[in-house]
């Protein structure tokens, strides 16, 4: 990917992510009016990963419930 059109062409537009009105994160997708985070929209409980997927402050970089 450089650094021009091809991955910023679309940078312009309405963004994608909203904040989630049920778990305040900026996660919520608007076309697909679901959230990443804690699916919002999905799910009517909140998205919570198994203790084997979860993020913990050890193990590195994963990206969720840091
Ligand atoms: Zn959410």
């Amino acid at each position: 990917m450089g650094k021009g059109t091809p991955s910023k062409g679309k940078k312009n537009k309405a963004a994608s992510h909203k904040t989630c009105r049920r778990c305040g994160h900026h996660s919520y997708h608007r076309s697909k009016g679901e959230c990443a985070y804690c699916g919002f929209g999905v799910t009517a409980k909140i998205r919570q990963p198994g203790w084997r997927n979860r993020c913990r402050p050890f193990d590195g970089n994963k990206g969720f419930y840091r």
